[in-house]
């Protein structure tokens, strides 16, 4: 609702890639406790505003406010540490590695600076403190993944690996958590697993969500709010049945 705070505010924000504009002033707010859809046809710009929001990609124009602070030029890891996580379209597991070490990794942006980037990231993680383990186990044990702790990241389904990226995005212990199509190449019953968790992770944690979905059912499930994408431009936004239904988004997708 509009009574509770903004969590993050992106104002105007342009982005171009040579002569392309990706964003072309794009404003959005998301609320405290919010689960807020980013949708829109491929190449809309949906990763575009997340890489801007995380600092990955300054923008060309306007500003980014998150936790009334803004942080328009602020690098990647500053942002994290100031509680946000977010997990790739793309898998960002490292291969080889356990579930468990990679769910680790996500505690690193509660390290000391001196071991950040160090190549013992892991070893030192596994030695941190009891309360980076409470959290871990916490996490594995919330996100059912206990019986896969030890196994290589690698032979497990796309479906478990998926839901060890939520994890690792969850020991970050974030405030804030991006989600860039967390279930992209799910099969149904996988797609209603993670969105349990997701709806679950917001009840527990009282964290706020911003996700980028194609799946319009999951959309219209789980989402308070959304803003529709197309050409980065912002073509629809609301209540997520009558965002997603407008003849704009329907023609933007039919155009695809
Ligand atoms: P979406 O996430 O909605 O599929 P993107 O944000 O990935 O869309 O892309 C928006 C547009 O910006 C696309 O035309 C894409 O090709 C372009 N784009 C995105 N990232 C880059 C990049 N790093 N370099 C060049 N073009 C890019």
């Amino acid at each position: 609702s509009t009574d509770r705070p903004v969590v993050l505010a992106c104002r105007d924000i342009e982005r171009s890639f040579g002569g392309l504009k990706a964003l072309k002033g794009t404003s959005l707010d998301v609320r405290e406790g919010e689960i807020f859809g980013l949708v829109g046809p491929n190449g809309s710009g949906k990763t575009t505003l997340v890489n801007v929001v995380t600092g990955f990609y300054p923008p060309n124009a306007g500003t980014v406010t998150l936790f009334g602070e803004n942080i328009t030029h602020v690098a990647p890891h500053a942002i994290a540490r100031r509680g946000v996580a977010r997990t790739f379209q793309n898998l960002a597991l490292f291969k080889g590695m356990s579930v468990l070490d990679n769910i680790l990794i996500g505690r690193h942006v509660h390290m000391k600076p001196s071991a950040l980037g160090t190549f013992f990231y892991w070893w030192w993680a596994q030695r941190e403190e009891l309360a980076n383990r409470r959290v871990v186990e916490e996490v594995i044990e919330f996100m059912q993944l206990q019986d896969i702790r030890d196994e290589p990241v690698d032979v497990i389904p796309l479906g478990l690996q998926k839901r060890v990226e939520l994890a690792r995005a969850l020991v970050a212990e974030p405030r804030f958590l991006i989600l860039d199509e967390p279930m992209a190449g799910m099969n149904q019953e996988e797609k209603e697993y993670i969105a349990r968790f997701i709806l679950d992770a917001r009840e527990a944690r009282g964290v706020t969500i911003l996700i980028i979905e194609h799946h319009m059912d999951v959309v219209t499930a789980i989402c308070d709010r959304v803003v529709v994408l197309s050409y980065g431009e912002i073509i629809s936004e609301g209540k997520p049945q009558e965002a997603i239904s407008h003849p704009r988004v329907v023609s933007a997708y039919l155009g695809e």
